[in-house]
């Protein structure tokens, strides 16, 4: 038996819907003390984001069998883990004790005497009823809700569903997995006796950018179905309350609900800007382009900051929040700390770097009002610093245009305080998913993103970049240029140089019809 006072080594953990931030915050909390996690092939990878970054992961498609007969091979994967003592996630779309078989799963578990916790998701019927404006139950139109499973086909022995009980329900019916057995689950319920006038909707990818619904009167579901192309999964709902959605609910109304957008910085700097374009509706696809590393040679970076300490340089400057992390952390390694920067002033390129600095409690003394590239640096520096030590504290490659400026009335040097690499491992389905066109937007956050990003097109990407059928949205006329440089043309250019500007850029295309 398991002593009751042993800690979960096993959290059965309900993934919800698909849309990240429909997570709970428990789930959230275990994922990132996971040393495994086992998830389910619908759960979508963005979720693994939250999961320490140790931890292993894997996918129950990729293990070996035909599906159900790989619940023994999973029971077997977590009892082991467990029992090496591990923390294991079991992650599971929607609900994990609704239609996802979690039941079985603690069983297994409970039987080999490992402790496990069951943590809840927001199940997908719900998740229908919130981001289509469906109220599952209402005063007026539905007093109950049912969740029934389509799978079981009806008429044959052994199923359990009582589709006269159903057909009175007096509420809202939730059929899960039922989308590929339509016809004869509506020709169930209209036998009898269920009004074929029935409002009801098939909703696929609820809450999630994908998301796709069609409505009809229950005698019609299966052929507006055929004709707007829905496939399983998905979801069927039937009930009076079906009637009270609004037409164009608030998930569907949002600026880029839909708009497929590549963001290519890199995997740890693209968070803010994924979660901001999810937000507005839009399906994200990730290829971080470039990488982030430590300088091939520390010297001249130890050299700087020992001239900082000395009153060496009177302005360091920082052109990424990158290069004020790099410093900061390097001068940290070498045992020393902030105190050093002493009287040292700062100049930011822009709000971001200004805020990373200001992580450090230290303030940016210039950042440009406006323009935030090197043009709105050298703009807003260039009074200051006449005939002053200026030290540029930058990637490894880059552009010159602020040395080359600044040197016109100040002594300037530039010190490399981290390397920017091309991505080893690109994501082939990524790729893949640029070829075959099924993403429209590529957001170009630097002119060396661009640069990267575009030696990774192939000869069919590119002709659908030509074509216009997969526009290049860039974060500044810089970066616009850096593509124009390699033969490309941008659809649209930020008007302010931030990852917000970006956003809006986009939502200006997706606004005038792209
Ligand atoms: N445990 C899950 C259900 C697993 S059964 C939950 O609680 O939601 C799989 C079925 O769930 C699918 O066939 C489909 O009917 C439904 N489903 C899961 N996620 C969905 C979503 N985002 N939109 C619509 N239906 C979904």
């Amino acid at each position: 038996m398991t002593d009751p006072a042993s800690p979960p080594r096993v959290f059965l953990v309900g993934a919800g819907p698909g849309s990240p931030g429909l997570l709970t915050l428990r789930a959230a909390e275990v994922l990132a003390r996971a040393d495994l996690v086992v998830y389910d092939y619908l759960v979508p990878d963005r979720l693994l984001d939250l999961a320490n970054p140790a931890a292993e992961a894997v996918c129950v498609r990729d293990l070996p069998g035909y599906h159900p007969d790989k619940y023994p091979l999973i029971y077997q994967i977590l009892i082991d883990a467990a029992k090496a003592g591990k923390t294991v996630v079991r992650l599971k779309g929607g609900d994990p004790l609704i239609f996802g078989r979690g039941g079985e799963e603690a069983e297994a578990l409970r039987t080999a005497g490992v402790p496990y916790e069951i943590v809840p998701g927001v199940t997908a019927a719900l998740a229908a009823g919130a981001y289509l404006e469906i109220p599952l139950t209402h005063r007026k139109h539905a007093s109950a809700i049912a969740l029934v499973t389509g799978h079981e086909t009806p008429g044959k022995p052994g199923n359990r569903l009582d589709w006269k009980a159903l057909a009175a329900f007096p509420g809202t019916l939730a059929v899960y997995m039922g989308v590929a057995r339509l016809p004869v689950i509506v020709a169930e319920l209209l036998r009898h006796g269920k009004d074929p006038e029935t409002p009801a909707a098939i909703v696929e990818r609820a809450s999630t950018g994908e998301q796709r619904s069609v409505f009809a009167r229950l005698a019609d579901l299966e052929q507006a179905r055929r004709h707007a192309g829905l496939e399983a999964p998905g979801l069927i709902l039937v009930g009076d309350a079906v009637s009270q959605r609004t037409p164009e609910p608030w998930a569907e109304r949002r600026p880029l609900f839909g708009a497929r957008v590549l963001v290519t910085r890199p995997a740890h700097q693209a968070a803010d800007l994924v979660a901001r374009l999810e937000d507005l509706g839009a399906v994200v696809y990730r290829l971080p382009a470039v990488g982030v590393a430590e300088p091939a040679d520390f010297g001249p970076l130890d050299a700087a900051l020992a001239e900082v300490r000395a009153g060496g340089w009177d302005w360091v400057v920082f052109t990424s929040a990158n290069g004020v992390h790099a410093f900061v952390r390097r001068l940290d390694a070498l045992g020393r700390d902030l105190r050093d920067l002493g009287r040292v002033k700062f100049a930011a390129i822009g709000p971001k770097t200004a805020d990373v600095l200001r992580e450090y409690h230290l303030r940016a003394d210039v950042v440009p009002a406006a323009t935030f590239s090197s043009e709105g640096l050298v703009e807003a520096l260039a009074p200051h610093v006449a005939g002053q030590r200026v030290l540029l504290a930058r990637a490894n490659r880059g552009r010159e245009l602020l040395r080359d400026e600044l040197a016109k009335v100040a002594t300037v040097a530039q010190v490399t305080v981290y390397d920017q690499t091309d991505e080893a491992e690109v994501n082939p389905a990524v790729l893949d998913a640029l070829r075959r066109g099924e993403v429209r937007f590529v957001t170009l956050t630097s002119s060396n993103i661009a640069r990267a990003v575009i030696r990774l097109f192939d000869e069919t990407i590119r002709g659908r970049v030509e074509r216009g059928e997969v526009l290049l949205v860039a974060i500044s006329p810089e970066t616009g240029r850096a593509v124009r440089e390699l033969g490309l043309s941008v659809a649209a250019e930020a008007t302010e140089f931030t990852g917000e500007g970006l956003v809006q850029a986009l939502v200006r295309l997706v606004a005038a019809g792209e």
